[in-house]
């Protein structure tokens, strides 16, 4: 099932969505009042199994009429992110000289885990904020993004996907100037509207193997990341034992699983993101996510 949060005028309301058909159907009628997308993955044993059901015959508008908000558009807490899990990656990233204090291309001996501020979320389609002044180096990082279900503390591998609700799509954008200067990311990785996330929120039985997606980018149509999930150094079994570890997962909450080789710091020189330029990030079976830098 592909969840979304959209908008017709001033609400957000949960609806389904039939991509092929290019229609979403609006949810509020079999939902409690003020239900969220969060409310539902959290209550999904109870709501989950009859929903597709419940949600025949109610209404329904074109994909194209309402604006589409990122399907968790106020997480419960920071976005879980993963830095330097593609090989070629952490190499283009060790060159670069952004990667404070290591500047090393060896890989990681463990994840490498921050986070990203939930005010960075923003919508599928929506501006992404330039930030000049603050910033002056922006660049995109295409991912995955994992969400939680049933949530948990010290989940082992082998019972990982228990805890996988679904998958999202995310862009990680990054201002690489805050990050080199303040050693720690989370600067660099939070400024508002820097964490894209969406278009949908979908359910893992539509993914058989997650391993078998590709992630990818375009910026002003020019491919610049592709990659098979099966890449990555740390998967996601290994990235839920390890942060909840000795933190507790909650329903939600969202991990971002790290980007391929082919960010604007990859190349010689780095090609950062400007005005007007726009960022398609994809995920086979998840959709598209299309943000102009503002
Ligand atoms: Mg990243």
């Amino acid at each position: 099932m592909k969840l979304v949060t959209f908008s017709t005028g001033s609400a957000q309301r949960v609806g389904v969505v039939d991509a092929e058909r290019g229609v979403v159907r609006d949810l509020a009628g079999v939902l409690p009042e003020g239900f969220g997308v969060l409310d539902l993955i959290e209550r999904w044993a109870e709501f989950g199994p009859q929903l597709e059901q419940r949600a025949a015959g109610q209404p329904e508008h074109p994909l194209e009429e309402v604006r589409l908000l990122a399907p968790i558009p106020a997480p419960r807490r920071d976005v879980f992110c993963v830095g330097k899990n593609y090989r070629e990656h952490v190499v283009e990233f060790g060159r670069s000289g952004y990667d404070s204090p290591d500047r090393s291309e060896a890989l990681p001996e463990a994840p490498v885990v921050f986070s990203k501020a939930t005010t960075s979320v923003t919508g599928p389609f929506d501006d992404i904020e330039p930030h000049r002044g603050v910033t002056e180096e922006l660049d995109y990082e295409a991912e995955l993004g994992v969400i939680i279900g049933r949530g948990g503390r010290g989940i082992p591998r082998e019972q990982a996907f228990d805890h996988v609700w679904g998958y999202t799509i995310i862009d990680d954008v990054t201002a690489r100037d805050l990050q080199r200067t303040h050693k720690q990311w989370l600067l660099g990785k939070s400024l508002d509207t820097h964490c894209p996330m969406g278009p949908y929120a979908v359910s893992a039985d539509e993914i058989p193997d997650v391993t078998a997606l590709v992630v990818e980018s375009r910026v002003n149509g020019e491919p610049r990341q592709s990659a098979p999930l099966k890449d990555l150094i740390f998967d996601i079994p290994e990235l839920i034992a390890t942060i909840s570890a000795g933190i507790t997962l909650l329903p939600g909450d969202v991990i971002a699983t790290g980007t391929p080789a082919g960010v604007g710091i990859g190349f010689d020189p780095p090609r950062f993101l400007a005005s007007g330029d726009v960022v398609e990030v994809s995920v086979s079976g998840l959709g598209t996510q299309r943000n102009r830098i503002a």
